[in-house]
């Protein structure tokens, strides 16, 4: 693995805020001051093509990476696009359902992908703001 390729993964291990990649470009130049942002996005590529990394669409079209931890669910927020994990024990009942869909369809089940989408408690607080 190329120096660059190591330090983006390296960043993106160390956030759990699902970054874009203007945002992980960000962290890399502060390593490598001569980094280009293609180069970043390139490499952010390549990592998730060999599922090193998870690339996540966001329904604006904005693409945001995830360090390939072990497997979970995504909220997102509508408005400013944030990403959250969410806590495991959701992640049974997602099991059961998964489960059921698999024997219900007579598919051998290799995994499964649940969105969830809302507004951030954040963005709730602004949008209450507004209204006073
Ligand atoms: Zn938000
Ligand atoms: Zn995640």
């Amino acid at each position: 693995m190329t120096e660059q390729r190591r330090i983006i993964l390296d960043e993106l291990e160390k956030t759990c805020r699902h970054p874009s990649a203007s945002e992980i470009y960000e962290r890399v130049k502060k390593r490598m001051p001569h980094i280009s942002l293609g180069t970043v996005y390139r490499n952010l590529e390549v990592l998730s093509s060999r599922g090193m990394i998870k690339k996540l669409s966001m329904p604006t079209g904005q693409k945001r990476f995830d360090a390939g931890r072990e497997d979970h669910q995504h909220v997102r927020c509508l408005s400013c696009g944030r990403v959250d994990d969410l806590p495991t024990q959701a992640d049974e009942n997602l099991e059961a359902i998964a489960a059921r869909v698999s024997d219900a369809s007579g598919y051998r089940r290799l995994g499964f992908a649940v969105d969830f989408y809302g507004i951030c408690p954040g963005c709730a607080g602004e949008t209450k703001k507004e209204r006073q």
